[in-house]
C-alpha cells in the first residue's frame, strides 16, 4: 500500500498530545464538496480548545478528492489504511469517526488540562523574565553617564 492510498477519512493521533486533535473548527465540513462531513463540538469546561464530540462521514458520497485534509489547521484527518470495506446498504457507508476515540477521552480532556496550564505557566514565567531583563536594562541605562552632557571623561 503507497503512501498514496486513499479511503475513508479517519481521525488520526498527535504524538503530543496522545489522541487525534479536532478542535471542531468546522472547516473540513465548510469545504467538502460533497457535503458527506457532519461534525459537532464543545469545550470541556477548564480547557480552552474545543472538542470534537459528534463526527461522521458519508462515504458512499465521498470522491476521495483530499480537500478536508489540506484545510485541517491541526492536521488530524488521515486515510484509513483499510481495503476491503463492503455492506449491503448505503448507511453501511456511515462512519463514526470517534468510535475509536470515545473511551479515551476522559483521560485525553484530563491530559490536556494538564498541558494548557503547563503552557500558561511556561508563559507566565517567560513574561515575568522578560519584564524583569527590561528593568535591569533600564536601571543599567540610569546609571550610565549622559552622553549627551558632553562631559569627558579623565583616564
Ligand atoms: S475527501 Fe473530499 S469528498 Fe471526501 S470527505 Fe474529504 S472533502 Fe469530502
Ligand atoms: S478541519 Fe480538522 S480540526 Fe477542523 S473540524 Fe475538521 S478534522 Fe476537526
Amino acid at each position: 500500500m503507497t503512501e498514496a492510498y486513499r479511503n475513508v477519512i479517519v481521525l488520526i493521533e498527535k504524538e503530543d498530545i496522545a489522541s487525534h486533535d479536532c478542535i471542531a473548527c468546522k472547516a473540513c465540513e465548510r469545504v467538502c464538496p460533497s457535503f458527506c462531513i457532519e461534525l459537532e463540538g464543545e469545550r470541556p469546561g477548564g480547557l480552552k480548545r474545543t472538542r470534537v464530540t459528534e463526527f461522521t462521514v458519508d462515504f458512499a458520497l465521498c470522491s476521495e478528492c483530499g480537500l478536508c485534509l489540506d484545510v485541517c489547521p491541526t492536521d488530524t484527518l488521515g486515510y484509513s489504511r483499510t481495503y476491503d470495506e463492503a455492506g449491503y446498504k448505503r448507511s453501511d457507508f456511515l462512519y463514526d469517526l470517534l468510535d475509536d476515540w470515545r473511551d479515551g477521552e476522559q483521560d485525553t480532556v484530563e491530559r490536556l488540562r494538564k498541558l494548557e496550564a503547563e503552557k500558561a505557566e511556561e508563559k507566565k514565567r517567560a513574561t515575568e523574565a522578560k519584564k524583569a531583563a527590561a528593568a535591569k536594562k533600564a536601571a543599567e541605562a540610569k546609571t550610565q553617564p549622559d552622553a549627551s552632557s558632553g562631559e569627558i571623561e579623565d583616564d
